[in-house]
Protein backbone atom coordinates (compact mmCIF):
# COMPACT_ATOMS: atom_id res chain seq x y z
CA UNK A 1 0.00 0.00 0.00
CA UNK A 2 1.21 3.13 -1.19
CA UNK A 3 1.73 5.99 1.63
CA UNK A 4 -1.14 8.91 0.09
CA UNK A 5 0.76 11.63 1.50
CA UNK A 6 4.79 10.99 0.00
CA UNK A 7 4.19 7.92 -1.81
CA UNK A 8 6.58 5.66 -0.32
CA UNK A 9 5.87 2.57 -1.71
CA UNK A 10 5.20 0.35 1.72
CA UNK A 11 3.24 1.23 4.78
CA UNK A 12 3.41 -0.64 8.01
CA UNK A 13 -0.20 -1.88 9.72
CA UNK A 14 -0.33 -0.53 13.14
CA UNK A 15 -4.24 -1.63 14.14
CA UNK A 16 -6.48 -3.14 12.66
CA UNK A 17 -10.40 -3.89 13.61
CA UNK A 18 -13.54 -4.97 11.75
CA UNK A 19 -16.05 -2.71 11.50
CA UNK A 20 -19.42 -3.72 13.44
CA UNK A 21 -21.57 -5.78 11.40
CA UNK A 22 -18.80 -7.98 10.30
CA UNK A 23 -18.60 -6.38 6.60
CA UNK A 24 -15.48 -4.46 6.66
CA UNK A 25 -12.13 -4.23 8.27
CA UNK A 26 -10.02 -0.74 9.25
CA UNK A 27 -6.75 -1.20 8.62
CA UNK A 28 -4.84 2.03 10.56
CA UNK A 29 -1.26 2.28 8.53
CA UNK A 30 1.71 3.50 9.00
CA UNK A 31 4.27 5.38 6.69
CA UNK A 32 8.02 4.62 7.47
CA UNK A 33 9.48 7.48 5.33
CA UNK A 34 7.14 10.33 6.34
CA UNK A 35 5.65 8.68 9.57
CA UNK A 36 2.16 9.92 8.77
CA UNK A 37 -0.63 7.03 9.51
CA UNK A 38 -3.51 6.84 6.84
CA UNK A 39 -6.35 3.97 6.94
CA UNK A 40 -7.55 1.90 4.66
CA UNK A 41 -11.04 -0.21 3.98
CA UNK A 42 -11.13 -3.57 3.25
CA UNK A 43 -14.87 -4.56 1.96
CA UNK A 44 -15.36 -7.99 -0.02
CA UNK A 45 -15.80 -7.21 -3.73
CA UNK A 46 -19.98 -5.99 -4.90
CA UNK A 47 -20.52 -6.35 -8.39
CA UNK A 48 -24.19 -4.80 -9.96
CA UNK A 49 -25.55 -6.46 -12.73
CA UNK A 50 -27.12 -3.96 -15.31
CA UNK A 51 -30.59 -5.08 -17.18
CA UNK A 52 -27.89 -5.17 -20.35
CA UNK A 53 -25.95 -7.62 -18.40
CA UNK A 54 -23.22 -5.83 -18.04
CA UNK A 55 -21.48 -5.41 -14.68
CA UNK A 56 -20.36 -2.49 -12.77
CA UNK A 57 -18.57 -2.58 -9.12
CA UNK A 58 -21.25 -1.29 -6.31
CA UNK A 59 -20.71 2.71 -5.75
CA UNK A 60 -22.21 4.38 -3.24
CA UNK A 61 -21.64 7.68 -5.97
CA UNK A 62 -24.02 6.36 -8.28
CA UNK A 63 -26.86 5.93 -5.45
CA UNK A 64 -26.22 9.22 -4.26
CA UNK A 65 -26.45 10.64 -8.12
CA UNK A 66 -29.55 8.64 -9.03
CA UNK A 67 -31.64 9.61 -5.83
CA UNK A 68 -30.27 13.69 -5.22
CA UNK A 69 -32.43 14.27 -9.24
CA UNK A 70 -35.68 12.57 -7.09
CA UNK A 71 -34.46 15.36 -4.01
CA UNK A 72 -34.38 18.63 -6.32
CA UNK A 73 -36.04 21.78 -4.08
CA UNK A 74 -36.86 19.45 -1.11
CA UNK A 75 -35.39 19.62 2.25
CA UNK A 76 -32.91 16.87 1.68
CA UNK A 77 -29.17 17.75 2.60
CA UNK A 78 -25.67 15.89 1.07
CA UNK A 79 -25.29 14.57 4.22
CA UNK A 80 -28.80 13.27 4.42
CA UNK A 81 -27.68 11.49 0.92
CA UNK A 82 -24.87 10.51 1.82
CA UNK A 83 -26.73 8.59 4.31
CA UNK A 84 -28.82 7.05 2.53
CA UNK A 85 -26.13 5.88 0.00
CA UNK A 86 -24.84 4.44 3.01
CA UNK A 87 -27.73 1.97 4.45
CA UNK A 88 -28.30 0.98 1.09
CA UNK A 89 -24.69 -0.59 0.94
CA UNK A 90 -24.88 -2.02 4.16
CA UNK A 91 -28.37 -3.68 3.05
CA UNK A 92 -27.31 -5.20 -0.03
CA UNK A 93 -24.02 -6.35 1.68
CA UNK A 94 -26.54 -7.89 4.09
CA UNK A 95 -27.73 -9.98 1.79
CA UNK A 96 -24.41 -11.50 1.29
CA UNK A 97 -23.94 -12.16 -2.62
CA UNK A 98 -21.15 -10.69 -4.34
CA UNK A 99 -23.04 -9.66 -7.35
CA UNK A 100 -26.64 -7.85 -6.97
CA UNK A 101 -29.15 -6.68 -9.52
CA UNK A 102 -29.47 -3.19 -10.35
CA UNK A 103 -33.27 -4.12 -9.96
CA UNK A 104 -32.70 -4.86 -6.22
CA UNK A 105 -30.35 -2.45 -5.51
CA UNK A 106 -32.98 -0.10 -7.05
CA UNK A 107 -35.45 -1.46 -4.66
CA UNK A 108 -32.90 -1.38 -1.40
CA UNK A 109 -33.03 2.55 -1.74
CA UNK A 110 -36.79 2.26 -2.22
CA UNK A 111 -37.23 1.91 2.31
CA UNK A 112 -34.69 4.44 3.18
CA UNK A 113 -35.92 6.92 0.53
CA UNK A 114 -39.21 7.00 1.59
CA UNK A 115 -38.02 7.56 5.38
CA UNK A 116 -36.00 10.43 4.19
CA UNK A 117 -38.80 12.13 2.43
CA UNK A 118 -42.11 11.00 0.73
CA UNK A 119 -42.30 13.47 -2.10
CA UNK A 120 -38.95 12.41 -3.42
CA UNK A 121 -39.97 8.85 -2.40
CA UNK A 122 -42.80 9.03 -5.39
CA UNK A 123 -40.58 10.64 -7.57
CA UNK A 124 -37.72 8.06 -7.56
CA UNK A 125 -40.31 4.90 -7.26
CA UNK A 126 -42.03 6.26 -10.56
CA UNK A 127 -39.30 6.59 -12.27
CA UNK A 128 -37.80 3.29 -11.28
CA UNK A 129 -41.60 1.59 -11.49
CA UNK A 130 -42.13 2.75 -14.71
CA UNK A 131 -45.68 4.34 -13.35
CA UNK A 132 -47.72 5.25 -16.46
CA UNK A 133 -50.67 6.44 -15.38
CA UNK A 134 -52.53 8.48 -12.29
CA UNK A 135 -53.60 4.90 -11.00
CA UNK A 136 -49.90 4.19 -10.38
CA UNK A 137 -49.85 7.35 -8.01
CA UNK A 138 -53.12 6.94 -6.70
CA UNK A 139 -51.47 3.34 -5.91
CA UNK A 140 -48.51 4.45 -4.09
CA UNK A 141 -50.01 7.69 -2.53
CA UNK A 142 -52.35 4.94 -1.08
CA UNK A 143 -50.04 2.84 0.28
CA UNK A 144 -47.49 5.68 1.24
CA UNK A 145 -50.55 6.43 3.93
CA UNK A 146 -51.38 2.38 4.61
CA UNK A 147 -47.81 1.99 5.81
CA UNK A 148 -47.95 -0.79 3.62
CA UNK A 149 -44.26 -1.31 2.12
CA UNK A 150 -45.94 -4.43 0.19
CA UNK A 151 -47.22 -2.67 -2.35
CA UNK A 152 -44.70 -0.56 -3.16
CA UNK A 153 -41.49 -3.07 -2.84
CA UNK A 154 -42.54 -6.00 -4.13
CA UNK A 155 -45.00 -5.74 -7.29
CA UNK A 156 -45.47 -8.91 -8.78
CA UNK A 157 -46.28 -8.11 -12.53
CA UNK A 158 -49.66 -10.24 -13.39
CA UNK A 159 -49.12 -13.17 -15.19
CA UNK A 160 -51.80 -14.78 -16.71
CA UNK A 161 -54.43 -12.81 -15.57
CA UNK A 162 -57.23 -15.57 -15.48
CA UNK A 163 -59.39 -14.89 -12.68
CA UNK A 164 -60.34 -18.83 -12.32
CA UNK A 165 -58.11 -21.03 -10.19
CA UNK A 166 -56.88 -17.53 -7.38
CA UNK A 167 -55.84 -19.82 -4.42
CA UNK A 168 -57.97 -20.11 -1.65
CA UNK A 169 -57.18 -17.67 1.14
CA UNK A 170 -55.20 -18.79 4.02
CA UNK A 171 -57.20 -18.51 7.56
CA UNK A 172 -55.63 -17.25 10.57
CA UNK A 173 -53.01 -14.96 8.31
CA UNK A 174 -52.35 -11.63 10.40
CA UNK A 175 -50.33 -13.24 13.08
CA UNK A 176 -47.22 -12.22 12.82
CA UNK A 177 -47.62 -8.18 11.92
CA UNK A 178 -46.37 -7.13 14.95
CA UNK A 179 -42.69 -6.75 12.48
CA UNK A 180 -44.38 -3.58 10.34
CA UNK A 181 -42.55 -0.67 10.32
CA UNK A 182 -44.74 2.55 11.16
CA UNK A 183 -43.15 5.97 10.10
CA UNK A 184 -43.32 8.79 11.89
CA UNK A 185 -44.28 11.91 9.53
CA UNK A 186 -43.90 15.54 11.39
CA UNK A 187 -46.27 18.47 10.85
CA UNK A 188 -48.84 16.83 8.75
CA UNK A 189 -52.43 18.66 8.55
CA UNK A 190 -55.14 17.30 10.64
ZN1 LIG B 1 4.69 8.71 3.63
Amino acid sequence: MHCPFCRHTDSRVVDSRTSDDGTAIRRRRLCPACHRRFSTMETAGLTVIKRSGASEPFSRHKIIVGVRKACQGRPVSEDDLALLAQRVEEAVRAGGHAEIEAHDVGLAILGPLRQLDEVAYLRFASVYQSFDSLEDFEQAIMALRAGDEKVLTGPEPAMGGGLAGSPPAPSGVGAGRASQQVSVVQGGAS
